[in-house]
């Protein structure tokens, strides 16, 4: 019989209170369990400032030493026990079991094994653990995949959607229709393929339409060992809720209704190696309570919103920079953008929009504000000075926001 979220929770706050160097110091004056909503959250500062304090076992019960990719901060150490491993691989089968793989299908992992990371390791243990068969095609060399697409003949692809761009691009230079392939199914990871309505963005629309597949989002956070998958019903990523336990929070820690944007916290259950209490993640977005078509009742976290450090406060109104990136990739004559964010005197930014392409600015602008309510600056500016604020020296990926705030 499965334990109660409560029953977790307990059995979490005791062995963390009792194992764990920065948790032993925490609740040391506290004599019974608390409720977990009064336990204060903890960010990725103090994770990454106390990283080794977190680890609960002996080094030698650790097998798999990961990195947290580093979007804000130093990349922290992720130290998993071998029960932790079981843990991960089993939360990647639940991942995806609801996007409906079965062990009929080949999948082709287009996701590096390396460099610390731990995606690609998670999606081989789930996917092994469904019974699936796996291609591990990596994401180094475009061709390579292609090849085998061809040889392997997969039935599903997981992959950065930016990356499946690639593909269908070189796919495209080589006359290979990539809808002719039996790829049906592309598990979409590391950028939003929704619209916080859950319509399907530019990016989602662009990969159903060049492979003829239908496109699941599914969200991960490296600390948590976690992921949540979209089921069919592509109305937000599933909730594997005898393994994480997820609140929303507004910026001064208070919880916010469902449906609305707030930062992702996240309480681990059943970790052994680095367990975790009410982490903020830093990323923005909503959770869903109602139960989904697919039949499954659990909580479901709804498109990622943003970074909560790349928020913008606008003449009294906030939003995040995806709001203005999703108008602009929908605009007519609009080949390229950046959006760059840099702060005023007063409480608010001041954001300017360089855009290059066929459309007035004015058009743009318009746009802007009927469906994102800011009217930025909006300016037209050669390829080359796009190029070369979403590529500057040393950049691992093309950015579209810059913020120099
Ligand atoms: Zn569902």
């Amino acid at each position: 019989m499965s334990l109660s979220a409560e029953e977790l929770w307990v059995q979490t706050f005791r062995y963390a209170a009792e194992r764990s160097p920065y948790y032993r110091e925490m609740f040391a004056n506290e004599h019974s369990t608390p409720d977990l909503e009064t336990v204060s959250p903890i960010d990725k500062r103090i994770l990454s400032e106390r990283n080794l304090d977190f680890l609960c076992v002996p080094r030698e019960r650790i097998v798999e030493v990961v990195t947290t990719s580093g979007t804000t901060g130093n990349p922290l150490l992720w130290m998993l026990t071998d029960s932790d491993l079981e843990r991960l691989g089993e939360n990647e089968r639940m991942s995806f079991d609801c996007a409906g793989l079965t062990p009929a299908d080949t999948v082709l992992l287009a996701v590096g094994m390396d460099r610390g990371f731990i995606a690609g390791l998670a999606y081989w243990l789930g996917l092994r653990k469904l019974g699936c068969a796996v291609t591990r095609a990596g994401a180094a060399s475009a061709s390579l995949v292609l090849e085998m697409i061809q040889k392997t003949q997969p039935t599903a692809i997981v992959g950065v959607p930016s990356f499946l761009r690639v593909l269908t691009e070189k796919a495209q230079e080589m006359g290979f229709d990539l809808r002719t392939s039996p790829v049906k199914k592309a598990i979409c990871i590391g950028e939003p393929i929704r619209e916080r309505s859950f319509e399907l963005n530019a990016a989602g629309r662009f990969i159903e339409n060049a492979w003829g597949a239908k496109v699941f989002s599914t969200y991960g956070v490296t600390e948590f060992a976690n992921s949540l998958c979209e089921c069919k019903a592509g109305k937000g990523g599933h909730l594997h809720e005898t393994q994480l336990h997820l609140e929303i929070l507004d910026d001064q820690g208070r919880p916010v209704p469902d449906g609305e944007v707030g930062e992702i916290v996240g309480t681990t259950f059943g970790v052994e190696g680095m367990p975790l209490i009410r982490y903020r993640t830093g990323d923005c977005s909503a959770l869903f309570r109602e139960p989904c078509v697919c039949g499954r009742n659990s909580l479901r976290i709804g498109p990622l919103i943003g970074r909560k450090n790349q928020k913008l406060k606008f003449k009294g109104a906030s939003l995040f920079p995806s709001t203005l990136q999703s108008v602009l990739e929908e605009a007519e004559g609009v080949e390229n953008f950046v959006i760059i964010a840099r702060s005023n005197t007063d409480l608010s930014d001041s954001i300017e929009v360089l855009i290059h392409g066929g459309a007035r600015v004015s058009t743009v602008r318009d746009l802007l504000q009927a469906r994102s309510k800011v009217a930025p600056d909006v300016r037209q500016v050669s390829a080359d000075e796009l190029e070369a604020l979403q590529m500057p020296a040393q950049a691992r990926k093309r950015r579209t926001f810059v913020d120099l705030r």
